[in-house]
């Protein structure tokens, strides 16, 4: 008898204890983890700089009140800022807090110049925002409102790549379009360079707020920092979470100094939790492995080899495999049928994976996995398509 309630479908399958991109189970097999919290343990398990870190900063301070200075968070904002686009950052928990965070932005910065009727955010149907309520009726998703009424208002969506519903949609209501670069939970699919630079273009005539949701795209896992930077647009919102932390809970809202407007008076946002010391150390240290030139240039690298051999794989079986999406880290296997029974091999193989809608299996090695853990995860899925035949 399980007192945890039942919301989750859970594996039957539980860990002692995890080593880089390895997990180890309780009836002592050791798993290739290619799950890693869902893009969370962004340097895989015990990363031995993480535990340095946690175990020198439990030491000192955990956690004091956004009443005062907290210098490790200072000195995170300032690395994510001279990083990227963003002018200011603002400490969150997870990813539904970041985006709430990211929408609580966009309004606020409409009604700090005077137009408060600017309140609305257009979304992509069946994106993934996260669980708070507001975020999920801006997922737009039946299946995650259904039962939770009355409807959080304020969003509108338009389909995935239909551009036409997407210009009809914006009205002089509509605040900012908040979207995943690489739609995670939706499938990985990603959102092409060019339409990120016709969508900047869009958001700058309308005069209306870009919002890139980089939760889980975000923070090294595509080859660069940001998913959306090949693109070279700017965009003025960015809400993150899951990697910063490298397992550790931490979000974050970055935006410009013109989309911060708003939100920068005292008192518009708190959190309790958010930007405590030791989130924020652990976020360092993350940030500065994960930002490095150095590593960015071995995620792009050894991505690519994966990327190449997965579509030789599919043209192998090309009656099981229909697509292989995504960037980076971020990939999926899309399976002509429901993808249930081969992450279940794959599980019997001992590799870990995780399920995304459209039958897809998404592949989230850690950032720092070895070329010879990619390969080993090849042979796996090669061995189950041959299988499944
Ligand atoms: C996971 C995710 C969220 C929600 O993050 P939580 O930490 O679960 O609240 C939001 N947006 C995207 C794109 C995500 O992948």
């Amino acid at each position: 008898m399980s007192y945890l309630a039942k919301n989750y479908n859970r594996k039957k399958i539980s860990f002692k204890y995890g080593k880089g991109s390895y997990l180890y189970s309780s009836n002592n097999k050791k798993y290739l983890d290619f799950v890693q919290g869902i893009a969370v343990n962004s340097l895989g398990h015990a990363h031995p700089k993480l535990v340095q870190t946690i175990n020198k900063q439990s030491k000192k301070l955990w956690h004091v009140s956004n009443a005062f200075q907290i210098p490790e968070g200072e000195k995170l904002a300032k690395k994510l800022c001279k990083k990227t686009f963003a002018d200011y950052v603002m400490f969150q928990n997870s990813g539904a807090e970041a985006t709430e965070a990211a929408i609580k932005v966009a309004r606020k910065y409409f009604y700090s110049i005077g137009k408060p009727h600017k309140n609305r955010i257009l979304c992509v149907k069946n994106s993934f925002h996260g669980r708070t309520l507001a975020a999920i009726y801006a997922s737009g998703s039946r299946k995650m409102t259904e039962g939770f009424g009355p409807k959080v208002t304020g969003f509108d969506h338009f389909v995935f790549g239909d551009h036409k519903s997407l210009k009809n949609k914006i009205t002089k209501n509509t605040a900012a379009i908040m979207v995943e670069t690489i739609m995670g939970e939706g499938g990985i699919k990603v959102i092409p360079d060019w339409c990120l630079k016709e969508l900047r273009k869009l958001c700058n005539k309308k005069k209306i707020l870009l919002i890139l949701d980089e939760v889980q795209c975000g923070i090294s896992r595509t080859g660069n920092f940001f998913a959306f930077e090949n693109s070279k647009i700017k965009p003025d919102i960015v809400p993150i979470a899951k990697g910063i932390g490298g397992g550790f809970p931490i979000g974050a809202v970055l935006m410009t100094k013109k989309a911060a407007k708003g939100i920068n008076s005292f008192g518009s946002h708190g959190s309790t939790f958010g930007g405590n010391p030791l989130a924020m150390a652990v976020g360092n240290t993350v940030m500065d492995i994960v930002s490095s030139k150095k590593f960015l240039k071995k995620v792009k690298d050894l991505s690519k080899h994966f990327l190449k051999n997965l579509n030789i794989i599919k043209n192998e079986y090309p009656d099981i495999i229909k697509s292989i999406r995504g960037k980076g880290f971020l990939i999926g296997i899309q399976l002509y049928k429901d993808q249930s029974l081969f992450i279940k091999k794959l599980i019997d193989n001992q590799l870990l994976t995780i399920r995304a809608s459209e039958n897809v299996i998404r592949l989230l090695p850690p950032l720092n996995v070895k070329k010879n853990e990619l390969d080993q995860s090849l042979k796996i899925i090669k061995k189950v398509c041959e299988e499944l035949k």
